[in-house]
């Protein structure tokens, strides 16, 4: 009956995930005696007690840790006994580090779901339940340290209810600061007034064919029926969306498994604390509008992810778009007021709460194909945790690039990657870009001296960060950058062959990059090998007409004769006299600056093969070239290209395709057959880059990896070419992770 006494420090997730409480419970459950408390390091956890039962305790603590809890080791070491009589949760440590305080927002959990489905329930049927496992976090902090009165949950005055659940370390609210109930919490409000029948309202206007404006957990949505073709017509007409593919959001896993095939990795993702949402292939008869993902073989869905939302589908049609309450690509709508004044016009109604949302924070999205993942967006139920970057220098701030624009704090061996704010096209968002920067750098208690920028001059952020007084910039060459998050995430140091294929980016030597294969580390990169330049006509406008760039491409492939003759057969969008001005324009050089982009071929092959002749999206082209290719399953012999020791000449490839096209080969061949080939001509360059004594580590970024079938083709290609590829984990391949790279550069840079 020996006691004794040990101190066991946890490293991981765990903090601000309900750890503590559960140690309580644990060790009181045990008859153990001592104390828990947060220190900059991780939780420590004192015992006393027998100890066979001290190592029962250790067990169960790995085993039964809360779902939001990562353990990533246990160091124990022994102490002399002390007599303790009790156990008991200690104030945290001073110098603990607030990043790990301040959580993301949690998805609804399983026991709140029961709570207010259970009529016996004081919580029954209400949209704010939340508990120490789930509900709102980052976006009702207004400051640290993240307790109630630091969040937007202090208007309301916690009820004696509530108040002796949150003192009651027995309890799953203990500490949870947004608790709520229907007597002390926030409440519905509809068309801006109180509203107890709410939810029953908005149903049955969306069951209507309406169209509403639903304030959620991180901003506002647009939400209508997304069975009811003309309510998703009117949604994009009034939104000025384009053709770009709205995420919806189904009553249940069932309901998802009617629009989409979900993988188990899907089905995971879709249940996960974090609930983005998954862009899965779409099942063909899944009931879903056509105007959901024109042209798309695949569709954005999610589970109800808070309280409100799932009462809303109990009663609404099981399947709703839920797109981001904003207009184009501006930040996402979150205060009360801004959305009666910019969603009001575009919705018949407004379902709102009175609980403010401090920082808005859009739904992050995955593209999960099989086992494949590729993160897409990162933002609610990701932002904040920070990623762990195995360095340890001075703190630096990066401002990322333009479009999916995210920044990046970074400290102490942790990497803060701030939510997704949208393209920075205007100074209104960008004055909110500097606004979310200060929210960051007090939350983080961090203002760095240094900070990173991408090379290209033209970018408000690159703006932004010169505007800035006594820091040191760090300019970062974009495809670099993108190569840089991949190696930061996963721990790699290089040299790496970097594979950055996207659309557009500011080269080194000034001209526009985005077909580059690079040897890179850290600090610096060379640029080993890139797509040939081609002329892009009428400089990055030609983005919005892809068959201008197709053109470009046939002028840069073909003979003057054949030019115009495959452009007459196979760009019919393109008149007569649009297709001279674009020659002429070219042939004279006159605002046609050469583009060494893969972003701009996937457009151009897209545009030949008939995809939308005007783009109302980014990437909408290669998109739509994607899932013309969908059905074809067979790999087929790549086209013919040219390889040296510097470029990738795609011209023999688009002379057969041409050559195709005239004969009647079907679209889905010649799609799936341009995907082969580019993987095809990647993994020759990696091979020769490899063979002349070269790294090995391939990494794979930038917004062309977003393309599902070309990432797997990569994968496999190069693995048979004895090469190890290395793809993103949480950080997207688009713009959105540029910002991370550019943080760990301007940091590497620092050391030397
Ligand atoms: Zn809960
Ligand atoms: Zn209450």
């Amino acid at each position: 009956m020996s006691h004794v006494r040990s101190s066991t420090l946890v490293r991981g997730t765990v903090q601000g995930v309900g750890f503590r409480p559960f140690v309580y419970r644990l060790a009181t459950s045990l008859g153990l005696t001592g104390s828990v408390r947060n220190s900059p390091r991780g939780v420590i956890i004192e015992l006393e007690g027998e100890p066979d039962v001290i190592s029962a305790f250790l067990d169960r603590l790995v085993a039964d840790a809360p779902a939001l809890a990562r353990i990533s080791s246990l160091q124990t070491s022994h102490l002399a006994p002390a007599g303790l009589t009790q156990f008991e949760i200690a104030d945290s440590a001073p110098g603990a580090q607030p990043t790990a305080l301040i959580p993301p927002d949690v998805g609804l959990c399983r026991d709140c779901a029961r709570e207010i489905e259970d009529p016996a329930d004081r919580r029954h049927g209400y949209p704010f339940t939340n508990c120490t496992n789930c509900g709102p976090r980052f976006s009702i902090v207004v400051g640290i340290p993240y307790d109630r009165p630091q969040t937007t949950m202090a208007a309301f005055r916690i009820c004696p209810d509530c108040e002796s659940e949150y003192r009651s370390p027995a309890d799953r609210r203990f500490h949870a600061e947004p608790i709520a109930c229907p007597a002390c919490g926030p409440h519905l409000f509809f068309d801006g007034r109180p509203a107890p029948d709410g939810l029953q309202k908005a149903a049955q206007l969306l069951s209507q064919g309406k169209l509403l404006a639903i304030k959620g957990l991180g901003g506002y949505h647009l939400a209508c029926d997304a069975r009811n073709p003309a309510a998703v017509e009117a949604l994009r007409a009034r939104k000025g969306r384009g053709q770009k593919p709205f995420a919806v959001m189904v009553r249940d896993l069932e309901e998802a498994g009617r629009v989409a095939i979900l993988s188990p990795a899907s089905q995971a993702l879709l249940t996960s604390p974090e609930s983005p949402v998954v862009i899965a292939p779409a099942r063909p008869q899944g009931g879903l509008a056509p105007g959901i993902a024109p042209r798309q073989a695949t569709v954005g869905i999610m589970l109800p992810y808070t309280p409100l939302h799932r009462l809303l589908l109990r009663r609404s049609p099981p399947a709703l778009v839920m797109t981001s309450g904003n207009l184009a690509e501006e930040p996402i709508v979150h205060g009360d007021r801004e959305a009666r004044a910019r969603l009001g016009p575009i919705a018949d109604h407004i379902l709102s709460h009175n609980r403010e949302i401090a920082v808005p924070c859009d739904d992050s999205v995955v593209r999960c194909d099989g086992d494949l993942v590729i993160p897409v967006r990162r933002a609610r139920g990701y932002v904040p945790r920070p990623i762990a970057v195995d360095f340890d220098g001075p703190p630096v701030l990066a401002v990322g690039g333009h479009h999916k624009s995210t920044f990046c704090l970074l400290r102490g061996g942790e990497a803060i990657l701030s939510q997704h704010i949208g393209d920075l096209d205007s100074l209104e968002v960008l004055e909110y870009f500097g606004a979310a920067i200060a929210h960051f750098e007090r939350l983080f208690e961090t203002k760095p001296d240094i900070v990173a920028h991408d090379l290209h001059p033209g970018y408000l952020s690159t703006q932004y960060a010169q505007s800035l007084t006594d820091v040191r910039l760090v300019p970062v060459q974009h495809h670099h950058a993108h190569v840089v998050s991949v190696m930061a995430e996963l721990g790699l140091h290089g040299p790496v062959i970097g594979v950055s294929y996207d659309g557009t980016g500011y080269g080194a030597d000034g001209t526009i990059w985005g077909g580059e294969v690079l040897v890179a580390d850290r600090k610096d990169f060379r640029r080993a090998c890139h797509l040939l330049p081609v002329p892009l006509p009428g400089g990055e406008a030609a983005i919005k007409h892809p068959t201008r760039i197709a053109l470009g491409y046939l002028i840069a492939s073909l003979g003057p004769a054949e030019v115009d003759r495959a452009a007459a057969d196979f760009l019919p969008a393109l008149t007569p006299a649009e297709r001279r001005i674009v020659i002429r324009q070219v042939a004279r050089n006159l605002n046609s600056p050469p583009a060494s982009s893969m972003g701009r071929l996937f457009d151009a092959v897209g545009a030949l093969l008939g995809a939308s002749p005007v783009a109302t999206y980014e990437g909408q082209p290669a998109m739509e070239l994607e899932a013309m290719a969908a059905d074809v399953r067979d790999r087929t012999d790549p086209y013919p290209y040219n390889v040296d020791a510097y470029t990738i000449d795609p011209g023999p490839m688009i002379r057969q395709i041409i050559s195709d096209l005239g004969q009647g080969v079907e679209r889905s061949a010649i799609a799936a057959r341009f995907h082969g080939t580019v993987a095809a001509f990647t993994g020759d360059v990696c091979k020769r880059i490899r063979e002349s004594g070269g790294p090995a580590d391939v990494v794979l970024s930038g917004g062309v990896m977003q393309n599902a079938r070309l990432l797997s083709l990569l994968l496999e290609t190069l693995a048979e070419n004895g090469l190890r590829p290395h793809v993103h984990g949480e950080v997207p391949p688009n713009d959105g992770g540029v910002s991370l790279g550019q943080a760990v550069i301007a940091a590497a840079r620092s050391e030397s």
